[in-house]
């Protein structure tokens, strides 16, 4: 321990993006000329117009949170039975499943990538399978051309938990347009955000009146509810936010993959840390940056030093989704995402983090790892 190496400042595994005060408050006025505070209101309209040009998707629908737009995706697709999905994941993909009657299936993932482990799936397939609920772990993509392969050939839906996926491509193709229907979620937390948000983003033109309809208690015109809906809209003031903050996205994105670069940099001798490599063809949003250490003890060893030093990082996925304690009894064997969960340490990441304070946490890791640890 280097004691003249603590940091000044507390240094937190992310910080929210915040725009000029006075970009926002702008808006602020927009919104009280207009009186207009929610239900599709002028900002809420602009907003989807914007994403959707900026994603490059064909359709969009915009949500309060992004766990009420999966759980509306869900309900959109009228599914029925078991879906095949990942345990490595945030615990809110496996609660939309349960919340809409549906049975999670734990596939195991794969090394190299945390991603669902595509040459799996199949071997959980029965009867009752409808869905496939894959998560492009930490942004980066899962196998989208085999998972849809897979899914032709067993007519199963695709659903795509993209939550942290916000900008990125496969070559051309954006991220929202593999698979019947992808989540974004626009937490204050995430690349990008609206405070709270939640996006939609679909191929299918005909399940846009539906979704609709389905965010706001299934009504689909003054005398006629269709559906048995929640409430799940986006307000003027989460508009407001997103707007702001899509100004400087690639400015965002840009300077995180600065980040990813001096982490990498520095860790690129270090045969005992393992980081996501880039993927040839893939535009990444450098939203994570997690590293895999040797062993449970030495990630439980790191992350405990890195307090002292005021770096507060984040076991992201521990625990595992199958070893909570609410689907402790959905038996499932994933040895790979066991392994991946016990050793996984996700650094500091966000677009207000500057590169020194990176050099300084990566030649902190170093520094104990290589004191500390046989
Ligand atoms: C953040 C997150 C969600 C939930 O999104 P909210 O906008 O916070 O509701 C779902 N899945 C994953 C993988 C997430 O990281």
């Amino acid at each position: 321990m280097k004691k003249d190496w603590i940091l000044k400042n507390k240094v937190n595994v992310t910080s929210p993006k915040l725009p000029k005060f006075e970009l926002y408050t702008r808006y602020v006025k927009e919104i009280w000329d207009s009186k207009w505070l929610t239900n599709n209101g002028p900002l809420h309209e602009k907003f989807k117009k914007e994403l959707k040009k900026y994603l490059n998707v064909s359709n969009t629908e915009l949500f309060t949170n992004g766990h009420s737009a999966l759980e509306v995706a869900l309900k959109g697709l009228e599914l029925e039975g078991e879906v095949i999905t990942t345990p490595f994941t945030f615990v809110s993909t496996i609660h939309a499943l349960t919340n809409c009657g549906l049975t999670p299936v734990f596939c195991d993932i794969e090394e190299d990538t945390f991603n669902i482990d595509v040459n799996k799936i199949e071997d959980h397939i029965t009867s009752k399978t409808c869905a496939i609920l894959a998560v492009h772990v930490f942004g980066i993509p899962c196998n989208v051309h085999k998972i849809n392969e897979i899914a032709k050939k067993h007519n199963l839906k695709v659903i795509y938990d993209a939550a942290h996926a916000f900008g990125v491509q496969v070559g051309d193709c954006s991220i929202g347009e593999f698979g019947d229907i992808s989540m974004f979620s626009l937490h204050a937390t995430k690349v990008f955000h609206s405070i709270e948000g939640g996006l939609l983003t679909f191929k299918n033109t005909e399940l846009s009146q539906k979704l609709k309809a389905l965010k706001n208690f299934g009504i689909t015109s003054e005398e006629t509810i269709d559906y048995v809906g929640v409430n799940a809209k986006m307000n003027e003031f989460q508009a407001a936010m997103g707007l702001c903050n899509l100004e400087s996205i690639e400015d965002d994105i840009s300077h995180r993959e600065d980040i990813y670069n001096v982490y990498s940099q520095g860790f690129k001798e270090c045969k005992d840390i393992y980081y996501l490599p880039r993927i040839e063809g893939v535009k990444h949003n450098f939203a994570y940056y997690p590293i895999l250490l040797k062993n449970n003890k030495t990630r439980d060893f790191l992350f405990e030093k890195l307090k002292e030093y005021n770096v507060f990082t984040r076991k992201y996925f521990y625990p595992l989704c199958n070893n909570i304690e609410c689907y402790k009894n959905e038996s499932s064997d994933t040895p790979v995402a066991m392994s991946i969960s016990n050793r996984i340490l996700t650094l500091p990441m966000y677009s207000d983090l500057s590169l020194d304070e990176v050099k300084h946490i990566t030649k902190i890791i170093k520094h104990e790892l290589g004191e500390n640890i046989e």
